[in-house]
């Protein structure tokens, strides 16, 4: 089998759910995932370790977790808060973890109630407790850059701040930071910039990696955009479910469906067979019957004799 171009990490469990109002049931989120894999996802951002009092949608993560490891060849990661999620994460034997530092000092406060100084010291106690693992059980390590490109709450972030941000977190121990669009406010050419910016002070092998939401309607253009300056990781949810219950006005993920067809349609591989991704929309329907699904891809289906 060949390797491929792009790696599509699939994060409808963790960012889709946890911004449904209803609670998708263990069993199903077991299935899904587990069907997902076999579509030919490769990394699934499982769930959050976060209080189940803030985010009940999520209080089963570790059973989720450990489920997930099951599954031959899938690389399982999680979004962590603190030390304390990094801890659950490593015990359920997460592959990677996920430290979102929001550099709006607004939205960090508000989403997991911590300043910029905070979110460093955890990301140091984090970094000392994978270095304090058996080398082949340390879990990858990535800070993640939140409200990248602008915050409902701040407006736009002063490029200096982020900078200082993806500095610090490679200081703190990480081992790669990525750039997310919490908000849906960047287009093409600020997702180029701003990129380039960060792996201009970072290095370009320590930024591989964007997470988009499409809540103008640019997700798929800004991925395209990320693309071509070389960028291999994009996050996506099937359906476009998601958003972030504390930036208001932040909606769904950029569609794994239309996504994966953009790049398959473009002769990039993504790995994924398209009619067994577009199949697993029955169980998150099943799961989840009230919520709305999104993509176009789904609602057109495949072009005729269009193969992936
Ligand atoms: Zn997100």
């Amino acid at each position: 089998m060949s390797v491929s171009e792009v790696l599509i990490s699939e994060v409808g469990p963790r960012d889709g759910l946890q911004n449904c109002k209803s609670i998708m049931p263990t069993d199903l989120k077991k299935q899904w995932i587990s069907e997902l894999s076999r579509a030919g996802i490769k990394e699934i951002e499982v769930g959050s370790f976060v209080s189940p009092k803030l985010l009940p949608q999520m209080a089963d993560t570790g059973e989720i977790t450990r489920h997930s490891k099951t599954i031959d060849g899938l690389e399982v990661a999680v979004l962590v808060p603190n030390l304390k999620g990094a801890q659950l994460a490593i015990e359920s034997g997460a592959d990677k973890i996920t430290l979102p530092l929001s550099v709006s000092e607004t939205h960090s406060i508000r989403n997991i109630r911590r300043t910029h100084d905070q979110v460093i010291e955890e990301a140091e106690a984090i970094s000392e407790l994978i270095k304090s693992l058996p080398e082949n059980d340390r879990p990858h390590f990535e800070g993640s850059l939140s409200t990248a490109f602008g915050c409902t709450l701040e407006g736009a972030i002063d490029e200096r701040v982020i900078l200082s941000c993806a500095e610090r977190l490679m200081g703190a121990g990480c081992d790669e930071v990525g750039v997310s669009d919490t908000t849906g406010y960047g287009d093409p050419v600020s997702i180029k910039k701003l990129i380039k910016a960060v792996q201009g002070v970072i290095g370009e092998k320590n930024l591989t990696g964007v997470h988009l939401h499409n809540t103008r309607g640019l997700g798929l253009a800004n991925a395209l955009a990320a693309y071509d300056i070389g960028i291999k990781t994009f996050d996506s949810s099937l359906g476009g479910l998601g958003g972030c219950p504390t930036a208001p006005g932040a909606s769904g993920n950029i569609v794994t469906e239309d996504l994966v067809f953009m790049f398959e349609s473009m002769g990039v591989d993504t790995g994924i067979d398209m009619d067994a991704l577009m199949k697993t929309r029955e169980l998150l329907s099943q799961g989840l019957p009230d919520e709305p699904l999104y993509g176009f891809t789904p609602l057109a289906g495949l072009p005729l004799g269009f193969k992936s």
